[in-house]
């Protein structure tokens, strides 16, 4: 296992799907010293039930609907 390092200038705790995406999305803008920290495996929680699986119904505004859509586009894209 690689050693954890000293100080990281962003640390997100969870390796859930929102966790994953934020690391991805901030490496996207070109920071680097990202550190994601997963107490179990990535995905391991609620993420794990609904793998692959993207849905509107049940979201009602305006946000939620174009996070859908962003997500559509960009799992195609990867
Ligand atoms: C049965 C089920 C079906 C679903 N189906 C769908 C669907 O079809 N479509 C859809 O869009 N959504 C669905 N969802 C909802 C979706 O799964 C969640 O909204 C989403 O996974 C939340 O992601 P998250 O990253 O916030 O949380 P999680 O995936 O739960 O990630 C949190 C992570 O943090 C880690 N963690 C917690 N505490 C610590 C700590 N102290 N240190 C380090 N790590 C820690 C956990 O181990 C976990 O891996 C479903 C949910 C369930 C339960």
């Amino acid at each position: 296992m690689t050693a954890l390092p000293a100080r990281a200038r962003y640390v997100i705790v969870g390796g859930g799907v929102i966790g994953c995406s934020i690391a991805y999305h901030l490496t996207k803008l070109g920071v680097s010293d990202v550190l994601l920290i997963e107490k179990d495996s990535l995905t391991a929680g609620t993420t794990w039930h609904a793998a692959g699986l993207i849905t509107s119904a049940g979201f009602h505004d305006e946000t939620s609907l174009w996070m859908c859509r962003y997500s559509r586009d960009l799992y195609a894209r990867l």
